[in-house]
């Protein structure tokens, strides 16, 4: 029998970052097939670097030595996901949502303190929040905070999701012309590319078949 970790790695590789925004990646990990496990969540940390490799690998070992403390994290992990993505979805229709939906994000900012640090990415500098390491809440706290950033920006924050029906992941829209349309134009954005060429090329030879006939 394949041990649950191997199982894990297989089904969730990397966590694809797109979005421009922690809370919206975050909200992405949605869009997998399965539900959202400790183990997932720990790689998504660390691939958004919120905690280093060697955080990451202490954090695994809590399935097994807390079990119960890992289970109500990730209750709230659920619960704060969930309310993410119908906040998020409601900006994107433009359709106004409960204002109940805020409260598990209010309830992690108000568990948790920290401050800002500022952390040097490539050339230039960004503000990035460091949670005081309390209780395993804390690992929610640059989520919280990164959501309710969004929301402060009011109703024309540039939330979009992808247009591709198949996807339609979440990302912040920081392009010049503000109609970024794909997650990724590697993936989504070449993939409607060949579709509208091979679309064209099929009507193309349709025309000259017609024109041949007549
Ligand atoms: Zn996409």
């Amino acid at each position: 029998m394949a041990s649950p970790s191997m199982a894990l790695a297989k089904s969730n590789p990397t966590t694809r970052l797109i979005a421009g925004r922690l809370a919206l990646d975050f909200a992405n990990t949605a869009s997998s097939s399965h539900d959202l496990s400790w183990e997932d969540f720990v790689t998504f940390l660390t691939d958004a670097r919120v905690v280093t490799p060697e955080r990451a690998t202490r954090l695994r070992t809590l399935l097994a030595s807390e079990p119960l403390a890992v289970d109500a994290v990730l209750t709230r992990i659920l619960h704060l996901r969930g309310s993410l993505l119908s906040i998020f979805s409601s900006i994107v229709q433009k359709r106004g949502f409960t204002k109940s939906l805020i409260e598990p994000i209010n309830q992690i900012l108000r568990i948790t303190e920290g401050h800002d640090e500022l952390v040097q990415q490539g050339e230039s500098w960004r503000l990035n929040y460091m949670a005081r390491e309390q209780g395993l809440e804390w690992l929610l706290a640059a989520i919280a905070r990164s959501a309710a950033e969004l929301l402060v920006e009011g109703p024309d924050v540039p939330l979009r999701r992808c247009a591709n029906s198949k996807c339609r992941l979440f990302f912040y829209d920081d392009s010049r012309t503000r109609r970024r349309r794909w997650c990724s134009m590697a993936t989504c954005g070449n993939r409607h590319k060949v579709a509208a060429f091979l679309g064209r090329k099929a009507k193309r030879t349709n025309t000259v078949q017609t024109a041949s006939r007549h």
